[in-house]
C-alpha cells in the first residue's frame, strides 16, 4: 500500500515536472522571437526586434545593382515587395533571388 501511494507521488512529481519543463520551454520559444509594439508611419505595428537590426544589413535588394527605385529598369520584384510594405505597413527581408547582381561602389 504504501509502496503504491510512493509510486503514484512520484509517477505525479515525474508528470508535473514535465509539464513544467514544457512551459519553460515553450516561453522560451517565444521569447526568442522578442515581439514588440512600435510606432511605424504613424501606425502601432508588431516588430520581431531580434530581425529588425538585420533587415537593413543582410536584406539582398540593399546590396543588389538591380535595385534602382525611380529608375526605368528598377527591378520589378523589389517594387513588388516595395507596394506589399507601403500597403501593409510592413517590413520584408530579401533572403533568396536568382536575379541578385553585386552592387559595385
Ligand atoms: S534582383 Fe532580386 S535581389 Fe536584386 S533587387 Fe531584384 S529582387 Fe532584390
Amino acid at each position: 500500500m504504501v509502496a503504491t501511494l510512493i509510486a503514484m507521488a512520484l509517477t505525479a512529481t515525474a508528470t508535473i515536472m514535465v509539464f513544467g519543463l514544457a512551459l519553460i520551454l515553450l516561453e522560451k520559444y517565444h521569447e526568442k522571437r522578442k515581439m514588440k509594439q512600435e510606432t511605424h508611419h504613424n501606425e502601432a505595428v508588431w516588430v520581431n526586434t531580434r530581425m529588425e537590426p538585420f533587415r537593413k544589413e543582410q536584406c539582398m535588394c540593399l546590396s543588389c545593382a538591380k535595385m534602382k527605385p525611380g529608375e526605368s529598369d528598377h527591378c520589378k520584384h523589389a517594387a513588388q515587395f516595395y507596394k506589399i510594405c507601403c500597403e501593409a505597413n510592413c517590413a520584408l527581408i530579401m533572403t533568396r533571388c536568382r536575379e541578385w547582381e553585386k552592387r559595385e561602389r
